[in-house]
């Protein structure tokens, strides 16, 4: 679809190696509105704005820390690592997902990742399928 044509060239338009503020950053800050689902200290989790299922929620920690990607976590994350994973269950829960979802972290220009301030997605509410594209 066009969707996905224009969510792969931002992906490879994307910079692996760009450690600058990203628009999650906006969002974190709310300086732009996002529909969040939870929040707490780490971990915020808001809809995706180009939804890939009838749930698609994104996990993000709040700190960057170094966190482009999951390509770049060292043992200081395991915590925050940890919560997100955690987290994304109790979303999962929260939107009644009782029969399945999956989670997804894209990683890199091959990986199709097109935000570098890590990100777990959350999809669910409808049968997925392998392998994915
Ligand atoms: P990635 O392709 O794995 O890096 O995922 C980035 C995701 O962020 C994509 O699914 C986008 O649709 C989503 N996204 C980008 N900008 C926004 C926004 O402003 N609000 C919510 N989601 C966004």
């Amino acid at each position: 679809t066009a969707a996905m044509a224009s969510e792969k060239e931002a992906a490879l338009a994307a910079s692996p190696s760009d450690d600058s503020p990203t628009i999650f950053d906006k969002i974190i800050n709310k300086q732009i509105p996002a529909n969040i689902v939870y929040e707490d200290e780490h971990v915020l989790a808001f809809r995706d704005i180009s939804p890939q299922a009838p749930t698609h929620i994104l996990v993000i920690p709040k700190l960057r820390n170094g966190l482009t990607g999951i390509s770049k976590a060292e043992e200081k994350h395991f915590e925050i690592l940890g919560r997100l994973l955690y987290t994304a269950k109790i979303v999962a829960k929260q939107e009644g997902l009782d029969d399945g979802f999956r989670l997804v972290i894209n990683d890199g220009p091959s990986g199709c990742q097109s935000v570098y301030h890590l990100h777990i997605h959350l999809l669910g509410g409808r049968q997925m399928n392998w392998p994915p594209g």
